[in-house]
């Protein structure tokens, strides 16, 4: 359901409005990552410093949290990312969105920059700016105990910045939920900027839906698929069941993608996670899935350490800093997410250091008498915590790989592995050579999230170890498929429980809403938000250079097995960008036609940014 209200909240002003948004324009952009998307491109002026008062943290919830659609409620959050320079896109999900969702809002903006601490509080129809300076210095967890005991109310849901948001890492998440992170591009620093230490909800509004006698239908059969086969890995490993299959490809990125292929993978695998550590699997409000492998380190120096465990978190915190030893990773999440801050780019930005040390680019003394050789989970484990606390040597890394490689040079910036700032995935491009031109041009950078180009790789659908003309047009139908799942806002775990997700989704739309599309509109309607968040890039002075892969991947093979000698050749990556901005319908340049954007609807931004 929609309320056809945004919310926005001046925090330099401590005052708040409501904007009432049409039924055309909710049609238009939906929810999720489109929503999200179009209020930042609409808030945030072109040039603003993503750690200054005129960046806007701008929150869109899903038309579904709330209702009982499964892994439905989940919110995005858009903001200028202190990383990249360019639109920073996440999600996240559970009980924070459903509280959104019930205070009455489609989506919330925070502007400004507040003169001292606070915590802004939704009550409902009531927005209250309160002193945070007792709250600065909180982990996320405790934070939102902190914010629930005052109000006295266990209802009121939180997201939080952790320490690293408060001293701007300019990779630091948002946590709400015990755990759940929007992660990715830094939105805790853009809000911590803010000196906003969390937005707290609560909301009571019952959630209503057009026609719940249809609407149960689809969910219930949803929600039967997705206790079969079709989400077995997720239900019963969660996605570390990826570690051996990744390695047996040779593409688990080992020692800052040095290798693909990592002798120590039995030993991390997700099957020795689930024997050893996994206490339980949880799930989202709402989840008949339940992916979150919570595991648990019971014996040992990290006895106590629990935290929730993905593939991305492992690879980063593991076979990527050479770490074969389970309990030393578990206690390298559990600080990045007790601490707020992103575990993919806080692994692989430890991996790039790592390296330095390997070749004498930084020393013993540069790490205040650390010795971060591969495989020293101590050493990794105390880096986490210099990053979140910005201290010593974890000042630099907390600027993230991109900006540590500027200015330490002496060729390590030949091994920082970024696109346009943001760390890469959990997969070598080399041996996945369609997910290399979903990474290239990914507009918050190298993402498995916002591309699921790594499928057609994956599945042996093409030669993965070579480039073709045709990855433009599969890159392309990769990124929209995923943004389907973003945009509704359903959990890309259920994705294979659809008979046909283009017809699929916008009938689950129409019982929550009561508003027709075709799966013509939805597939315009993906178009429309990839093409949203390019414009925004293409404002903030994108151009086609931007568009790359890391210097590694175009010049050393890989040695690994199962992708021995793959490399991507720079004129490959030039002739698969030139495909896919075809795909796209783009120039050569990848700029936007105006046409193109009148056709997508988007006449104003036409006059922006179109040629
Ligand atoms: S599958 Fe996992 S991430 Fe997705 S909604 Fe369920 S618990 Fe949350």
């Amino acid at each position: 359901m929609y309320w056809g209200k945004i919310l926005h909240i001046d925090v330099s002003k401590r005052k708040s409005r409501v904007q009432r948004v049409s039924k055309k324009w909710l049609k238009k952009y939906v929810g999720g990552v489109c929503m999200a998307s179009r209020l930042a491109y609409d808030n945030i002026p072109k040039g603003a410093d993503p750690l200054g008062p005129e960046n806007a943290v701008c929150f869109a919830n899903s038309a579904f949290s709330g209702t009982m659609v499964p892994v439905g409620t989940k919110y995005a959050v858009a903001h200028k990312s202190p990383l990249t320079g360019f639109l920073g896109d996440c999600l996240a999900g559970s009980y924070f969105a459903a509280a959104f969702k019930r205070a009455g809002y489609d989506g919330i903006v925070i502007k400004g920059k507040s003169d001292s601490p606070i915590w802004v509080f939704v009550d409902d129809d009531m927005v209250s700016f309160e002193d945070a300076s007792d709250l600065m210095g909180l982990e996320t967890f405790e934070t939102e105990e902190a914010i629930r005991a005052k109000v006295g109310d266990q209802r009121v849901r939180v997201c939080t910045v952790g320490p690293g948001g408060e001293r701007l890492v300019r990779f630091a998440n948002l946590t709400n939920d015990r755990g759940r992170q929007a992660g990715r591009t830094g939105p805790g620093a853009s809000l911590g900027a803010k000196l906003v230490k969390a937005l707290a909800i609560r909301g009571t509004h019952s959630v209503k839906v057009a026609d719940p006698e249809n609407l149960l239908k689809v969910c219930k059969k949803l929600g039967e698929l997705a206790q079969t086969t079709k989400t077995e890995k997720y239900r019963i490993l969660g996605t570390p069941a990826n570690v051996l299959a990744m390695n047996r490809l040779g593409v688990l990125p080992t020692r800052n993608y040095q290798n693909g292929e990592f002798e120590g993978a039995e030993k991390i695998s997700g099957e020795v996670l689930h024997e050893r550590h996994t206490e339980k699997a949880v799930a989202c409000v709402g989840c008949p899935i339940g992916c979150e492998q919570v595991a648990r380190v019971r014996e040992g120096i990290y006895e106590g350490a629990r935290t929730s465990i993905d593939y991305e978190s492992l690879f980063a915190l593991g076979p990527n800093c050479g770490i074969a030893y389970l309990p030393g990773i578990i206690e390298a999440i559990h600080r990045c997410d007790r601490w707020g801050i992103d575990t993919m780019s806080t692994g692989v930005t430890i991996s790039w250091a790592m390296e330095c040390y390997q070749r004498d680019i930084l020393t013993k003394d540069d790490f205040d008498g650390l010795e971060p050789e591969w495989g020293n989970h101590e050493a990794v484990v105390e880096l986490v915590r210099r990053i979140a606390y910005r201290e010593g040597i974890g000042d630099l890394l907390a600027e993230g790989t991109k900006r540590a490689a500027d200015k330490v040079g002496k060729g390590s910036e030949h091994f920082a592995m970024n696109v346009k700032g943001l760390e890469c995935a959990g997969y070598d491009g080399r041996g996945f050579q369609t997910f290399s031109l979903g990474c290239a041009v990914g507009t918050r950078g190298p993402c498995h999230n916002r591309s699921l180009a790594y499928e057609p790789d994956a599945k042996g659908k093409v030669d993965r170890l070579s480039a073709g003309p045709e990855r433009g047009m599969l890159a392309k139908e990769a990124e929209e498929f995923a943004g389907v799942l973003d945009i509704m806002m359903f959990c890309k775990f259920i994705r294979g429980c659809f008979d046909d997700m283009w017809t699929d989704a916008p009938e689950i739309w129409k019982y929550s809403t009561g508003f027709d599309m075709t799966s013509e509109e939805l597939h315009q309607l993906t178009e429309r938000s990839w093409n949203l968040k390019k414009s925004f890039n293409i404002r903030e002075g994108w151009t086609r250079e931007d568009d790359w892969v890391p210097p590694r991947w175009l010049k050393d093979p890989l040695p690994s097995k199962g992708s021995k000698g793959a490399v991507i050749k720079p004129e490959d990556m030039r002739m698969m960008l030139d495909a896919y901005y075809e795909a796209r319908e783009w120039t050569p340049e990848g700029l936007i036609p105006k046409k193109k954007l009148i056709a997508l609807g988007l006449d104003d931004i036409a006059e922006d940014i179109g040629v």
